[in-house]
C-alpha cells in the first residue's frame, strides 16, 4: 500500500499542514509514502515549491517515491527531479557543475560557459563534480574538491584541474569542447572501473 497525501499547491492545507501530516503517518506506520505537489506551477514556481515541500520531508527522511509536476515539459520535471535528490546526497547520478555566479572579474563568459555545458553534458550518467569558476579568488578551492575543475585565468589562458590538482590550460575559445571531452572520458573511465569492481566481486 502506498499512502499518497499530495495535493494541488493551490488549496489549502498548506505546505506546513502536508508536512505535519506526513510526519504524522511515518511516526505511526511503516507504509511507503509518495510525495508529490502537484499542479505546483511553471518552472521556477513550481521548482522551488517542490523542492521546498518535498525537501523538508526528504531531509527528515520521509518519503518512498516523488513525483514533481510541473507546467512545462515533462524532461523537465524528471530533471527537477533528479536536483532534488541530488541536492539532498540521497542518489546522484550525471554532472554536478559547480558555478560561481559570475562578476567583473571573470576572465571567460561564466554563465554561457555553463549553459552550454550543461545542454553539452545532459547526456552523461556517471556522478561527477565539475566547477567552473571565472577567476581565482574562488576557482582553486572550488577545483581542488571536484573531479575537474577550471578556473578562469589572464590572458585567456585558464588553469584546468584534475582531481584537485593543476594540471594544464586551455584557451577561451576551446573551453567548452575541452571540458565535455574531459568529462566523457573521465565517464567512460570510471564506467570501466566500476565494471571491474564488480567483475572481481564475483
Ligand atoms: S569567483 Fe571570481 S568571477 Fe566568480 S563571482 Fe567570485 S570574484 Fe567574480
Amino acid at each position: 500500500m502506498i499512502f499518497w497525501t499530495s495535493r494541488s499547491a493551490s488549496r489549502r492545507p498548506t505546505l506546513r499542514w502536508r508536512w505535519a501530516a506526513y510526519r504524522g503517518l511515518a511516526a505511526v506506520c511503516d507504509y511507503p509514502l509518495h510525495l508529490g505537489i502537484t499542479e505546483a506551477g511553471g518552472l521556477i514556481g513550481g521548482t522551488v515549491k517542490s523542492s521546498v515541500g518535498l525537501g523538508m520531508l526528504l531531509w527528515d527522511g520521509i518519503g518512498d517515491t516523488i513525483r514533481v509536476s510541473l507546467a512545462t515539459d515533462p524532461v523537465e520535471e524528471v530533471r527537477v527531479g533528479w536536483e532534488i535528490l541530488k541536492s539532498l546526497n540521497l542518489r546522484q547520478r550525471g554532472v554536478n557543475i559547480i558555478a560561481c555566479p559570475s562578476c567583473a572579474r571573470q576572465q571567460f563568459n561564466v554563465t554561457e560557459t555553463v549553459g552550454e555545458l550543461e545542454k553539452r553534458l545532459a547526456h552523461v550518467e556517471v556522478p561527477m563534480t565539475v566547477s567552473i569558476i571565472g577567476c581565482v579568488v574562488n576557482g582553486p578551492g572550488e577545483a581542488m574538491m571536484t573531479d575537474i575543475g577550471l578556473t578562469g585565468g589572464g590572458k585567456g589562458n585558464h588553469l584546468v584541474y584534475m582531481s584537485g590538482s593543476a594540471d594544464h590550460k586551455v584557451s577561451s575559445g576551446d573551453i567548452v569542447e575541452h571540458i565535455v571531452e574531459l568529462v566523457e572520458a573521465r565517464a567512460e573511465t570510471l564506467k570501466a572501473e566500476t565494471h571491474e569492481h564488480a567483475d572481481a566481486a564475483q
